[in-house]
């Protein structure tokens, strides 16, 4: 493969025999195979690195909505009815199914939202991790959980049932990921599924159902319709779906939650966020350099966790703007089928056009830009510079509004006081990152900040852990045992103490 640019400016991948040829699709996964959609209106995939569409799905009609919830439904006893061993079993097999599609995976991915290679390239062995970490967790709904009444006077069996026929609606940031984030905890549970996913990203999502049904689960546990915006709108309303799980923004999760309160249906929003990463003085910036990218712009600023507000002690600003521009302004912006870029293109147009909209206003409301600050020209696709903007104040839009672009803002505080205080001056509370040389200190500062998660010197997921946002950021959360049960609704049977 020919380079990509490191710092001055970008170059165009040749891409040659790379490219593959147009992919048309017809149908849906309904009920333990591939059938041909009812309608006859298809959905385009575009390459965001070339603008070109390279596939097509259908867009599923009511009927296609109706009969993959319907096959979800009339598979949800048997698969309930396994042992979570037995279902932890095909999930495993599942797991190395994903694992043998990786390349295949990674491309289509790269290839619908513009991810670089060097991301995409790890997510099939990340969805495998996912769903080998909830089929570890089995034996939890294996053992029965007695608890005795506090006054004695009995005790209380409680079992966990699943949920029931779960909708799962994900965006195109990280499609595998996002899916199988849902899919994993589910499937354990004894859920059965019908997955909507974003209309950029369809292809990598058949190719993890088609791992999932090699792996040999059961006829309708997991269905797949592909479409706009509006069938995930009747999956979310649909009278045989028991819960919806979404990743997506913040005014679409609002609007499905607002469906679900009126259905009294359970739902799990993950939405968007303006992290913050605060520097303690004491930070070490060499090491903040080190994982800038990562925690702050990863995935070409498209990440919903990501610290994208730097916090920066006055007496050490101009030190910290000058490592962030230099780290930013020397990391690769090119084609993401090219292993060595960090920056691709973001992925649709609509997002290009709304992270050109906020240059704008970071530049009309008096923000520098030190590096980037506007379009890249490649000679096609939706490239944008990666910007650190530096003199950004906190009523600036581009300090309040996640932009999902590569657009990173940095502030100016006196004293850490007003550190916490600008980090949790934000209507979101996702992730967020303390930097700081002593790990105890930036603990504590850690422990102040109104957010879901956050980490010490670098921010990364555990799928042990709870991961949720707070306020605008979602409700309930995702992964670890607390993600498990989002799926599960207990029973509490109560038996009196033998005599
Ligand atoms: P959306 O919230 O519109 O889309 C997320 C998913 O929901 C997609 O599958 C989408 O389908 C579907 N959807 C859209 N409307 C409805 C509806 N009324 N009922 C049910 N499902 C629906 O995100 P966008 O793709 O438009 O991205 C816009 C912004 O959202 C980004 O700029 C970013 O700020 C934020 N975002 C946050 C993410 C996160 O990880 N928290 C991920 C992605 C985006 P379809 O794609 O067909 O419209």
């Amino acid at each position: 493969m020919s380079a990509v640019t490191s710092g001055a400016g970008p170059a165009v991948l040749d891409r040659g025999s790379l490219i593959l040829p147009y992919t048309r699709q017809d149908d849906h996964f309904i009920d333990g195979a591939w059938r041909p959609s009812t309608g006859t209106v298809r959905n385009v995939v575009v390459d965001p690195a070339t603008e070109e569409a390279w596939g097509e799905v259908p867009n599923a009609t009511a009927e296609d909505v109706d009969r993959a919830v319907a096959a979800a439904r009339r598979a949800l006893p048997g698969w309930a009815a396994l042992a979570p061993s037995e279902r932890a079993a095909l999930m495993l097999r599942a797991a190395d199914e994903l694992e043998r599609r990786a390349q295949p995976l990674a491309w289509t991915n790269t290839r619908e939202n513009g991810s670089p290679l060097a991301e995409t390239s790890g997510a099939a062995a990340n969805a495998a991790g996912i769903l080998r970490y909830f089929a570890s967790l089995a034996g939890h709904l294996e053992t029965p959980d007695v608890r005795p009444f506090p006054n004695g006077a009995g005790e209380t069996v409680v079992s966990w049932d699943p949920v029931g026929v779960c909708a799962l609606i994900a965006p195109w940031n990280f499609p595998i990921n996002l899916v199988v984030i849902k899919l994993a905890p589910a499937l354990l549970a004894g859920c059965t599924v019908v997955v909507k996913p974003a209309s950029p990203t369809p292809l990598s999502i058949r190719l993890v159902v088609d791992a999932v049904a090699a792996a040999g689960l059961p006829a309708g546990v997991v269905n797949l319709v592909t479409g706009s915006g509006s069938v995930g709108d009747a999956l979310v309303r649909h009278p045989q779906v028991d819960k919806v799980a979404f990743t997506g923004s913040t005014p679409v999760g609002r609007r499905i939650a607002a469906a679900c309160g009126e259905l009294l249906r359970p739902v799990t929003l993950e939405l968007g966020g303006k992290s913050a990463g605060i520097v303690l003085p004491d930070a070490d910036l060499d090491e903040l350099s080190r994982v800038l990218i990562r925690s702050c712009l990863r995935n070409t600023g498209q990440t919903c966790y990501i610290s994208t507000r730097l916090l920066a002690p006055a007496e050490r600003y101009d030190e910290v703007v000058d490592a962030v521009t230099a780290t930013v302004a020397a990391a690769p912006l090119g084609d993401p089928l090219d292993e060595r870029t960090v920056f691709g293109p973001v992925a649709t147009r609509s997002q290009y056009d709304s992270v050109l909209e906020y240059l704008a206003a970071g530049h009309a409301e008096g923000a520098r830009a030190t590096t980037g600050g506007a379009a890249a020209d490649l000679g096609r696709g939706y490239y944008v510079r990666p910007t650190v903007f530096a003199d950004v104040t906190p009523g600036m839009r581009i300090a309040r509004e996640e932009i999902f672009g590569p657009v990173l803002s940095v502030l100016r505080y006196e004293g850490v006081d007003q550190a916490v205080e600008l980090a949790n001056d934000t209507t979101f509370g996702l992730g967020g990152i303390v930097f700081s040389a002593d790990d105890e200190r930036a603990y504590q500062v850690a422990r102040r900040v109104s957010t879901g998660s956050i980490g010490l010197n670098f921010f990364a997921s555990n799928h042990s852990a709870p991961f949720g946002g707070r306020g605008d950021s979602g409700l309930g959360v995702e992964y670890g045992l607390e993600g498990l049960h989002a799926y599960l609704s207990p029973q509490s049977v109560h038996r009196r103490a033998r005599r």
